[in-house]
């Protein structure tokens, strides 16, 4: 029998037990490995008045930027020595392959090395008034700034996010998915391990409708950072209305890739194992619909039938390169918007089952001949399902590409450069890639448009997300 490790929530520097626990399952086998202390009201109250102590103290704000910088490489420093320790842990809660959970921890190192370098950077204007007035901006730290983070990319997601607010001066609380938190409680440990003062980070755990919904109500919070579905964004969104937070969200997606004819085949292909297959498909902005014309429509649906049909089904220890979905919430899920796929009439291409093996598997899916009145079209799965759509002319493919709810981000494969600037103006979405789906890094912003969200996350610009511009105006005569 596996032996079940119980986790802790992390609250002002101490790790601390709770009223209920949470179990934590193995997606490669459906079993209990771990559980996990759920913070009840009481603890979030510590934890935000922990972290407004935190703010009222000065202790990330009153000393040199470049000391806050410091703070940030050690945290990097420790995040990459812990690695080791929690890609293996990260994998067996989340069901994601070693490769992209030890990726998870080096991007992770890397949100807080490139905003250390932005620490000291944050830099105010002078404004010109005339010979009477000198006028000038600061930015000063939102306060405490609460996170929520999903469950598919935790450590990576969580690191996003928390590193420009402290790089900003912020003190943070942030909650953990309920199904994969342990790894990210590892960040914890990294930002202990470094010396940042207790109360700049309080990492909490819980369901979302009772620890997340009790911690975006908190009145000592000065903003909401959540990333996930829909649904949940406007249920916060809705709370935050009555205070009028300030809030970035990183919603969902149902990203097109557009290809034209003359687009390179091999490049097409990995990007689509890439786009569509890495980490089950469970990537916000995965893709999960592809257009493609008229002339190579065929060859296209046949070569992606042969990838999907190539892919290796296993276990995330095994880099398997279709590991299982997180839960068996989500493999029920992706079941059932597969299943009204087919009733609508999607042509199954391959795939489009729960395959009999133990865990929270979903084969590679390929639905073609994908029409916008089909569900497949608009609804965001979540999962490795791919719906192919045919098209003519190049205004077809904008408005098809466009003809959703969503705009997080979108894809262009074609040798025409000036077709591809052209789609760069065209595509509604926060991100546009060329001839490589997923083209950017952490240096560029991210965000969406649309049901996809506001704010951006990455690059210089997520770090204006947390800070507020204050302007001075002084008359000098
Ligand atoms: P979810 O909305 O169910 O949960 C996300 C987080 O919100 C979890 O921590 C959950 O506990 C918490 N939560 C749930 N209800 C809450 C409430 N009422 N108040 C406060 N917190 C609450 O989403 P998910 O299923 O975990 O994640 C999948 C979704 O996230 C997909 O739609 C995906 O596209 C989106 N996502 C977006 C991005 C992005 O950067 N745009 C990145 C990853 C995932």
């Amino acid at each position: 029998m596996t032996e079940v490790k119980h986790w802790q929530n992390f609250i002002a520097g101490e790790w601390v037990d709770g009223s209920e626990s949470i179990d934590v399952y193995d997606p490669a086998t459906g079993e209990v490995f771990a559980s996990m202390a759920a913070a009840d009201a009481a603890d979030i109250d510590r934890a935000v008045q922990a972290a407004r102590a935190c703010v009222a103290s000065g202790e990330l704000t009153d000393c040199r930027p470049a000391v806050r910088a410091e703070m940030l490489h050690r945290i990097a420093a420790e995040i990459r020595a812990l690695a080791e320790e929690g890609a293996p842990l990260l994998v067996q809660e989340s069901g994601k392959s070693l490769d992209d959970a030890m990726g998870e921890f080096t991007t992770a190192a890397r949100y807080f090395e490139y905003y250390a370098g932005m620490a000291d950077k944050i830099e105010g204007k002078s404004i010109p008034l005339g010979n009477d007035y000198v006028d000038f901006t600061y930015y000063e730290p939102m306060g405490v700034s609460a996170q929520i983070v999903p469950w598919n990319f935790p450590v990576d997601i969580c690191a996003r996010s928390l590193a420009p607010a402290l790089a900003a001066g912020n003190a943070v609380v942030v909650k953990t998915p309920e199904n994969t938190p342990l790894a990210m409680l590892l960040l914890a440990k990294a930002c202990q391990n470094a010396g940042l003062p207790d109360g700049a980070l309080s990492i909490i755990n819980g369901y979302g409708h009772s620890t997340g919904a009790q911690l975006v109500a908190h009145p000592g919070i000065d903003q909401i950072v959540f990333t996930g579905s829909v649904a949940t964004g406007q249920a916060i969104l809705r709370c935050a209305a009555d205070r009028a937070l300030p809030c970035v969200m990183e919603l969902g997606g149902k990203s097109a890739a557009v290809v034209f004819n003359d687009a390179d085949m091999d490049q097409l292909l990995s990007s689509v194992k890439w786009g569509i297959f890495f980490n089950a498909g469970q990537v916000c902005s995965a893709m999960s619909r592809m257009l493609v014309q008229r002339a190579i429509y065929d060859q296209v649906v046949a070569a992606v039938k042969d990838l999907s049909e190539s892919l290796q089904m296993g276990a995330g220890m095994d880099n398997a390169d279709l590991t299982p979905l997180a839960s068996a919430d989500q493999q029920n899920r992706v079941a059932s918007i597969v299943n009204r796929a087919k009733e609508e009439g999607a042509r199954l291409v391959t795939g489009g089952d729960v395959p009999q093996r133990a865990g929270y598997f979903f084969e590679a899916t390929v639905f073609a001949d994908v029409t916008p009145d089909m569900s497949i079209f608009r609804d965001e799965v979540f999962g490795p399902v791919l719906a192919i759509t045919p098209f003519d002319t190049e205004e077809e493919a904008w408005e098809l590409a466009n003809g959703t709810e969503f705009g997080l981000v979108a894809g262009v494969f074609t040798h025409d450069l000036t077709r591809a600037m052209r789609a760069s103006r065209k595509l509604q979405a926060g991100q546009v890639f060329v001839n490589e789906w997923y083209a950017g890094g952490i240096e560029t912003p991210f965000g969406g448009i649309k049901l996809s969200g506001y704010g951006r996350e990455k690059g210089q610009e997520a770090l204006y997300s947390y800070v507020h511009t204050k302007n001075v105006a002084i008359r000098v005569t």
